[in-house]
């Protein structure tokens, strides 16, 4: 808990307007929907893609009465008891303050960066050093400018220990996170290819993540990072094959599922056994035992808590679950930030409005009586029915939570009740340390699924959004397509997501998907594309937003709505400017308005065209063609109706490809979802990844034949695994005998054989493959769309509903 005028300053202010100084804080804000306690919060209004002086009101209305601004001219008339910081920069201010924060405490501080495996080694030396050290680690991959400032900022006196996450993807950024950080101990887990777009060379990208050791004594690096780069420094111990390292690897022996290393250290040689055949792992694995002997552990106790090692599926997930449930799956650690990012998730599902949560003891955590309460504000804030405790350190925070509650003495006990648990129509959330493998309990109530699943990324596709929106100007509104099952991805839990980023409209194709975004909670206005005059009752009951096309259906809506004495009723204009799809024509247009004007019944809320070459360079003119004449018939839609509407005719290509073109609104598709048929320079990440598995694999001699109608002719001695996906989950059937490739352990084959209806045969006679191993059905979606003359919004698309899909959000 700090008072604003002991912070003042640390954080850059320039001028201040304190009507109260000493208010007390002890919560950082920035994003107005993670507002939890109002009074208890400082307001940074940081300027990023969206300016959170806009938001400041919002702030206001929670209760938050301290703000970091920048805007000089902003008014703040309004807030009369509200204290005012200015400062150059809101997210420096609060890098500041996290940095004089982190300054209060003199414990070792781990500092972690490289390409690969950051979150799993600050992940396993949690787990390793537990016994030892109450430690802090950094929240999930909270690494980047803004998340390493919140991490610190939850830092209390009860740890001993910090490991802290830091990432970066451009030049001169390392430099901040070094001033906030300040690490004692550095990690540097590996180099690889990724985040390579904003360094000139590999050479600069090492330069500047070790910026994070400037003032390090002791830096764990693997060799092999250095190699390439001659960055060699006394104040580094390595690990590595090479004569020279302190922790020389000098035989690799791997088994079906643990590998031996054979280690030397100092002028003792030592095997270990490690539970992990991936190279990734293994390297991990190394990097966490170098830093364990740096600290003065025993190879002895190293080797036992490795042997305890497990991959980790770190990710929150959300899966479906028995009885119409909602699971949200996040039972690999406990802490409290990772709780409130949880918490927070849980939050933003509206699917169902009972909530439930299963909350075990946290791991290293020491409970005072004041901490306690401070973990039952937390959930309190949260509108849960039901928390349900699993181990007996939390007791004392039964008599503190408004939600009814319970309390199993172990994850047995809890298993053992699960009939008389009603979980039924729920969100329930299952957040637990390792020790108490909820994932038993995820198991038990998910629903079974086959082994092809659609793995849905929500942080990527926040990502996209964001991406997007950082191309339009200020007051652009975004409606974003989430017709045909969001190309793929989802339905309300994709939405929820969209709600959640404040976009402005959704888009369906039909009644029913809008209709089923309803019923899973879902807000924001909903256009449907082209409605049948028999989905009328649907779309008042759903109230739901239909695009008007033709005279014909205008008509018809007209007559409906005085019918059921509607008033003001929504509805999209839309206009043929080329496409000659649906619409009006320019001759059309005029009477269509005449029956509007006429009709106190509806109300035109947005008039929209689009572009049938958005993205294609060859057809600029046609596009600029559309453009003009689409101004001009909006601006008779406006001058005759006698009022403002919303225009738009950009999609995805067009966002980027005509800026000039995007008016009053966008309309996001393909690119929410990580792609773009045209050239761009965003950023941005594919949110589906479909996956499978190998169930069997066979040695075939030359001349024998694979699959239906003996397609698939061998012309050698081969390897051929069958994995489990066929043209009845989306697999297209041209995609046969070579024309696809799948990628398994990073190495793509190609398919053998024609596709068969639940099934189809890879080769893998040239890679290491075992049955069970995990299968990328699309490692490169552009290709393979191409391969067989088609598009990648049809391969999407294409993916049947039986493919499960996970949501995870990380
Ligand atoms: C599908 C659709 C879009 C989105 O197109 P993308 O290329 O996926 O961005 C935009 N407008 C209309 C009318 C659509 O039908």
């Amino acid at each position: 808990m700090y008072t604003l005028d002991t912070i003042l300053p640390h954080i850059g202010s320039r001028k201040s307007h304190l009507t109260s100084p000493h208010a007390t804080f002890s919560a950082l804000a920035y994003d107005t929907r993670k507002i939890r306690i109002g009074k208890d919060s400082l307001f940074f209004a940081l300027v990023q893609q969206r300016d959170g002086h806009r938001y400041i009101e919002e702030a206001y209305a929670k209760g938050v009465r301290n703000f970091v601004i920048s805007d000089n001219d902003f008014d703040i008339s309004p807030y009369i008891d509200a204290n005012f910081v200015w400062v150059e920069n809101a997210l420096r201010a609060l890098q500041q303050l996290a940095a004089y924060h982190r300054n209060h405490f003199s414990i070792p501080v781990i500092g972690i960066t490289g390409s690969n495996g950051k979150t799993i080694v600050k992940t396993w030396l949690h787990q390793l050093l537990a016994p030892e050290y109450n430690c802090y680690q950094s929240p999930k991959s909270y690494n980047s400018q803004l998340g390493v400032a919140l991490s610190l900022w939850n830092l209390t006196k009860e740890h001993n220990l910090a490991l802290i996450e830091a990432g970066i993807s451009k030049v001169g950024e390392m430099d901040a996170l070094q001033d906030i950080i300040r690490p004692t101990l550095g990690i540097l887990t590996g180099i690889g290819p990724a985040h390579q777009e904003g360094f000139d060379s590999e050479k600069q990208k090492i330069g500047e993540k070790l910026k994070l050791f400037k003032e390090v004594k002791t830096v764990v690096v693997p060799s092999a990072a250095l190699s390439s780069a001659s960055f060699i420094d006394s104040n580094y111990i390595t690990w590595g094959d090479q004569q020279t390292d302190n922790l020389r690897l000098l035989k690799v022996q791997k088994d079906k599922e643990t590998t031996i290393l054979m280690l030397r250290y100092g002028a003792l040689e030592y095997a270990m056994t490690v539970p992990f055949i991936d190279k990734a792992s293994i390297d991990n694995v190394l990097t966490c035992t170098l830093v364990m002997l740096t600290l003065g552990y025993e190879m002895e106790v190293i080797r036992k808590r490795i042997a305890w090692l497990r991959p980790l599926e770190m990710r929150l997930q959300l899966k479906k679950g028995k009885h119409n449930s909602n699971i949200i799956d996040d039972t690999y650690s406990n802490d409290l930030a990772s709780l409130q990012i949880a918490l927070d998730f849980l939050e933003q599902q509206n699917q169902s409005p009972v909530k439930k949560l299963v909350l075990s003891d946290f791991e290293g955590e020491e409970w005072t009586p004041s901490s306690i309460i401070r973990l039952a504000q937390l959930l309190n804030v949260q509108s849960l029915s039901q928390v349900i405790l699993v181990g007996n350190r939390l007791t004392s925070l039964q008599q503190h939570l408004v939600a009814p509650s319970l309390l199993f003495e172990s994850t047995d006990k809890l298993i053992d009740s699960l009939e008389q648990l009603d979980l039924k129509d729920s969100v329930l959330l299952l957040k637990g340390g390792r020790r108490f493998e909820l994932e038993r309990l995820s198991r038990l109530l998910v629903e079974k699924s086959h082994d092809t699943v659609l793995e849905i990324n929500l942080k990527a596709l926040e990502n996209n959004l964001s991406q997007y929106r950082s191309c339009l100007k200020k007051g652009v509104r975004m409606m974003t397509m989430v017709k045909a099952f969001s190309y793929g991805s989802g339905s309300f839990e994709i939405a929820n997501m969209l709600q959640f980023s404040k976009v402005d409209y959704l888009t369906v194709a039909f009644v029913d998907e809008g209709a089923e975004l309803r019923r899973g909670g879902i807000s924001l206005p909903i256009m449907v594309l082209s409605p049948h005059k028999s989905t009328f009752d649907d779309i008042l009951l759903y109230r739901l937003e239909p695009e008007i096309y033709s005279l014909r259906i205008l008509k018809a809506f007209v007559a409906f709505l005085k019918e059921r004495e509607m008033e003001a009723y929504p509805i999209h204009l839309k206009l043929d400017t080329g496409m000659h799809r649906l619409g009006f024509m320019e001759g059309e247009i005029e009477e269509a308005l005449a029956i509007i004007a006429a009709h106190t019944q509806l109300r035109v809320a947005t008039v929209f065209s689009h572009l049938a070459g958005a993205g294609n360079e060859e057809l600029k003119d046609f596009s600029t063609q559309q453009i003009a004449l689409f101004k001009r018939m909006s601006n008779q839609v406006e001058t005759t109706l006698g009022y403002t509407v919303i225009k738009h005719i950009c999609n995805t290509s067009g966002i980027v490809h005509h800026p000039e073109a995007h008016f009053d609104m966008v309309r996001l598709g393909i690119g929410a979802y990580g792609f773009d048929m045209a050239p761009n320079s965003l950023s941005l990440q594919e949110v589906g990844s479909l996956k499978t598995t190998i169930t069997q694999i066979k040695e075939l001699s030359a001349g024998e034949t694979v699959g239906y109608d003996r397609k698939g002719v061998l012309q050698r001695h081969s390897r051929i695994a069958t994995v489990k996906i066929g043209y009845a989950d989306g697999y297209d059937r041209r995609l046969g005998n070579g024309v696809g490739k799948m990628a398994i352990n990073n190495s793509l084959v190609p398919t053998v054989g024609n596709i068969c209806m639940d099934m189809c045969m890879l080769d893998v006679t040239d890679i290491v493959a075992r049955e069970g191993d995990e299968v990328l059905v699309f490692p490169d979606i552009y290709q393979s769309a191409k391969n067989i003359g088609t598009i990648p919004y049809e391969l999407l698309t294409g993916i049947s509903s039986r493919v499960k899909r996970v949501y995870f959000y990380e």
